[in-house]
C-alpha cells in the first residue's frame, strides 16, 4: 500500500491530521454538539413534499444564486437584512472555507483566540494560509484591550471569533468584537453557530453589521435547527463581501435538494427550534450536576458544557464509552466536553459519570 509520504502532496499539508471526531455507533452520542432531537414529523412531511418537487426538475442545474433560500435566511435573521447580504453553503464550514479562499490563502494569516473551534486551523491551512493562535484569560474569556492588542500585533488577514466559543462555551461581548474590528486591517468573522442557545436577550453581532464592510456573521442549521445531516450554513455581511465569495465558490454548490429542504425547514423555524429551551434546560442540569459531583463546568451559552477537574480525561472518556456514552476529549488538559442531549440521554450520561466516581 502507498503511504501519504510517497505522494507529491503539497509540502504545507505534510504532517497535518484530518478532522476526526469519532463516529461510533453508541446508544448515547453527545460528542459533536448535534441537536439530538429529531426534526418534528410534521416538518419532515413538508420538507419531503418540497424535495419531491425539486426532484422533478433535478435534470437541470439548481438556482446558482439560491435566491429563495437567501430570502428565507434574511427573514429568519431579521435586523433588516436582505437577500443580497446573505450567503450560504454546505455547512458553515464551507462558508468559512469560501471566506478563507477569498481573503486568506498562501502568504496570508488567519487568527483566532485558542482554544477555539478545531476546524479553523484546518480550513485556513487548506487554503495555504498560516494559522496564528492568540490567547485568552484563564477562564477562557477575552478582554477588549487584550484582543485589540493581540490582533494589532499579529496583523492578520482574517480574524475568526467564535461566539459563544467552541469548545469552551464562553460568551463573547460585542465590545470585544468592536475592539477587534477597529484593530484589524483584515476581515473579521463572528461564528455564531450556537447563538440560538444563548440567553434570549443576548445581542447578536448582526447588530454591528451596518457600516462594517469587513465584518461577517456566520450561522449554521446544524445545531439549534437539528439539520446537521442536511449540511446548511450561512452568513450575513455587506453585499460586496458576498461578491468576494462568489469568486471562489463552485458553480451550483448548493444542490436543488438542499435548497428545497432548507427553505422548507426555515418556513417552519418556530417548530424546528421548539426544542432549544429544553436543550438549554438539560445543559444547565449538566452544569449543576457536574458541580455537585466535584467537577468544574465552565459557564456555557451553547448546547454543550466543557468541564475541568478530570484527573485522566482519556480514562474517563473510555469509561463512559464502555458504558455506551460518547463524549469529547478536546485535548484541553484535565477537561472533557459533553453536548446536552434529550432528557433521557442527559440522564444516561450523568448516571454513567456518577457510577464511575467523583472528580479529583
Ligand atoms: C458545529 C460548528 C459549526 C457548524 O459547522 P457546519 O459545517 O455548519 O455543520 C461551525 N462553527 C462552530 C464553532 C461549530 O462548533
Amino acid at each position: 500500500m502507498t503511504s501519504l509520504d510517497e505522494l507529491p502532496l503539497r509540502d504545507d499539508l505534510r504532517g497535518l491530521t484530518p478532522y476526526g471526531a469519532p463516529q461510533a455507533p453508541l446508544p448515547v452520542a453527545l460528542n459533536v454538539n448535534e441537536n439530538t432531537h429529531p426534526v418534528p414529523e410534521a416538518v419532515v412531511g413538508e420538507i419531503l413534499d418540497d424535495v419531491a418537487l425539486a426532484l422533478s426538475e433535478v435534470n437541470r442545474y439548481p438556482d446558482r444564486e439560491f435566491t429563495e433560500l437567501r430570502e428565507a435566511l434574511a427573514d429568519y435573521l431579521g435586523h433588516g437584512l436582505t437577500a443580497d447580504q446573505v450567503w450560504a453553503g454546505n455547512g458553515s464550514n464551507e462558508v468559512l472555507q469560501h471566506i478563507m479562499q477569498a481573503f486568506a490563502g498562501p502568504g496570508r494569516t488567519v487568527f483566532g483566540f485558542a482554544p477555539t473551534y478545531s476546524m479553523y486551523p484546518l480550513i485556513a491551512q487548506g487554503t495555504g494560509a498560516q494559522w496564528v493562535a492568540g490567547t485568552r484569560e484563564d477562564d477562557y474569556s477575552i478582554t477588549p484591550e487584550s484582543a485589540a492588542e493581540q490582533v494589532a500585533a499579529a496583523d492578520p488577514d482574517v480574524v475568526l471569533l467564535c461566539s459563544p466559543n467552541n469548545p469552551t462555551g464562553t460568551p463573547l461581548g460585542l465590545d470585544v468584537i468592536e475592539a477587534v474590528y477597529a484593530a484589524a486591517r483584515g476581515v473579521v468573522v463572528v461564528d455564531e453557530a450556537y447563538h440560538e442557545f444563548a440567553p434570549k436577550d443576548a445581542v447578536s453581532a448582526l447588530s454591528l453589521l451596518p457600516g462594517s464592510p469587513r465584518l461577517a456573521i456566520s450561522r449554521t442549521m446544524s445545531k439549534a435547527f437539528a439539520f446537521a445531516g442536511a449540511r446548511v450554513g450561512y452568513l450575513a455581511a455587506d453585499p460586496a463581501f458576498i461578491d468576494a465569495l462568489r469568486l471562489v465558490r463552485l458553480p451550483y454548490h448548493l444542490s436543488a435538494l438542499t435548497q428545497a429542504a432548507a427553505t422548507a425547514a426555515l418556513r417552519n423555524a418556530g417548530t424546528m427550534l421548539q426544542m432549544v429551551d429544553e436543550i438549554v434546560e438539560q445543559r444547565d442540569r449538566i452544569s449543576a450536576t457536574l458541580e455537585a459531583l466535584g467537577y468544574r463546568p465552565h459557564p456555557s451559552w451553547s448546547n454543550f458544557v466543557l468541564f475541568g477537574g478530570v484527573d485522566d480525561p482519556k480514562a474517563l472518556w473510555r469509561a463512559l464509552y464502555d458504558r455506551g456514552v460518547l463524549i469529547r476529549d478536546v485535548g484541553i488538559p484535565g477537561h472533557l466536553r459533553v453536548s446536552a442531549g434529550t432528557e433521557s440521554e442527559t440522564t444516561a450520561f450523568l448516571e454513567a459519570l456518577a457510577s464511575i466516581g467523583s472528580a479529583s
